[in-house]
């Protein structure tokens, strides 16, 4: 059978009943474009002729009219790293099972911004028009406020709000700089392990994704690898430090790295630095955006949610010169519009007195690292004895909400030891093989994430269970 006849471009052109036809004849699954791979087996529902995959992946028997796009498609019959992330929130979200699964922090949530949200939301709304739409590109005084807090943190930047693009969450500006920057058939190179939000984006905007793998336990960057993924067709480079979700703080060498070759290929580079100052002890040697020749061609990410720890107000930004947004405000101005008026509201008065405590503290060297910095990496030392007490080893990690832990010893994969954790032991992690793109060299199969950007009352407590209900190891 010929490949995506059950897969991409013929759901999009012929009827259903055309394509129905065609895989009966052909005795294929008319909705994954994995069927009848001899190692998957594939037993087909006469009805609709799906196979045992797309129907449990499905659920129930779809209505005829039912038409998901070749995308949505692909994603169900092969199980995307959307449906993972589904499961492991539901399954974290079981009563009495502590989530170290998705990295929202249980703790220290900025009360400046909440105590202004609320006066703004139940002051007098209707002439303040708080409750109603902002501006597209966010809120004035929220862009000056955002503008004033880089500044304060990084005199050199000099920043203004033309240089300031408000976002519904960094995950909705990825999404608009995506599809306001690339056209089908350009090339984007991320770093993998991949946040899988990145992958999922630039496929969406038509892109290919080239992957440079970072390879544990340090997970550095090589530069000679990154080089090597660069074609005429290469568009921009993604890049995320700290990174989620291996820790790795990428150093100054890295970044000069990165930047040379961004530079030497003209291309653009999109810098999610959301945890910037997630770093712990150390320093952040240097930013894309401060490489030679990277001002003009870096689009930097931030976010109430690491920042403020609001995972849910999804209050971003983006900074980069008037020329670069111009498409990306665009493409939000069509997705989401603007963000909710009053959050954003909330984070300029928050932000207002970051910027003024940076002022005051008058910085001298690049330790970014907040109080949140410290509770996180105190409890990635907690949370990492107790794995290794259990037979994991860990991974070093310098920065971020995220502790990476290779479970190789107890023999079973990633996927696996996450259901038995939570059955046992009653902690939620994510396997890491959502994180993982290419198939070549074979991914590693035995990583675990760790949300580590938790109270430290949380993190003991599933480091006791953790101990208290160790899963067997392998004999070896
Ligand atoms: N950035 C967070 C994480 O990696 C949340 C991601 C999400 O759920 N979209 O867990």
């Amino acid at each position: 059978m010929e490949a995506g006849l059950c897969g991409v471009s013929p759901l999009r052109d012929a009827t259903w009943q055309a394509v129905l036809r065609a895989c009966r004849q052909a005795h294929a699954c008319c909705r994954c474009s994995a069927a009848r791979t001899p190692t998957i087996a594939h037993t087909l529902v006469a009805q609709d002729q799906r196979c045992r995959r797309c129907v449990a992946a499905m659920g129930e028997t779809p209505p005829s009219f039912l038409h998901f796009s070749a995308r949505t498609e692909r994603e169900l019959g092969t199980r995307g790293a959307s449906q993972v992330w589904q499961e492991v929130i539901a399954l974290a979200r079981t009563p009495g099972v502590i989530d170290l699964g998705q990295g929202w922090p249980d703790c220290l949530s900025d009360d400046t911004a909440k105590r202004e949200a609320a006066a703004a939301i139940l002051g007098d709304a209707d002439a303040a028009r708080n409750n109603q739409y902002s501006a597209a590109d966010g809120v004035p005084d929220l862009k000056q406020a955002i503008a004033e807090y880089y500044n304060a943190l990084h005199p050199s930047w000099q920043v203004g709000s033309t240089d300031v693009l408000v976002t519904t969450s960094a995950t909705e500006a990825l999404y608009c700089i995506t599809q306001a920057m690339l056209d089908a058939g350009d090339e984007v190179i991320c770093f993998e392990p991949v946040f899988p939000w990145y992958a999922a984006h630039v496929r969406l905007a038509g892109a290919t994704l080239k992957c440079v793998r970072m390879q544990p336990p340090h997970y550095r960057l090589d530069v000679d690898e990154l080089a090597a993924a660069f074609s005429p067709r290469t568009r921009m480079v993604i890049f995320n430090s700290p990174h989620n979700p291996t820790g790795h703080v990428a150093t100054r060498e890295e970044v000069l790295g990165i930047a040379a070759l961004c530079v030497q290929h003209n291309i653009l580079a999109l810098s999610d630095e959301v945890y910037e100052r997630k770093t712990f002890g150390g320093r952040i040697e240097t930013r894309l955006r401060d490489a030679p020749g990277m001002a003009e061609r870096t689009l930097t990410l931030g976010t109430s949610s690491k920042l403020l720890s609001l995972t849910g107000w999804r209050v971003a930004w983006v900074i980069a010169p008037p020329a670069l947004l111009r498409g990306v405000s665009s493409a939000h101005s069509y997705a989401s519009f603007c963000a909710p008026t009053p959050l954003q509201i909330g984070v300029a008065a928050a932000l207002r007195e970051h910027a003024e405590a940076e002022r005051r503290s008058r910085r001298t060297d690049a330790n970014m690292a907040d109080a949140s910095a410290a509770v996180f990496e105190r409890n990635a030392h907690v949370l990492g004895s107790a794995l290794t007490d259990v037979g994991l080893v860990v991974h070093p990690v310098e920065g971020g909400y995220f502790l990476v832990a290779d479970i190789c010893a107890t023999g079973l994969d990633a996927g696996t030891y996450c259901k038995e954790l939570i059955a046992r032991a009653r902690v939620a992690a994510v396997p890491m093989d959502v994180f993982y793109v290419a198939t070549e060299p074979p991914p590693p199969t035995t990583l675990v994430r760790f949300a580590i950007c938790k109270s430290e009352h949380t993190i003991a407590a599933a480091a006791a269970a953790i101990r208290a209900h160790p899963l067997p190891l392998r004999v070896t």
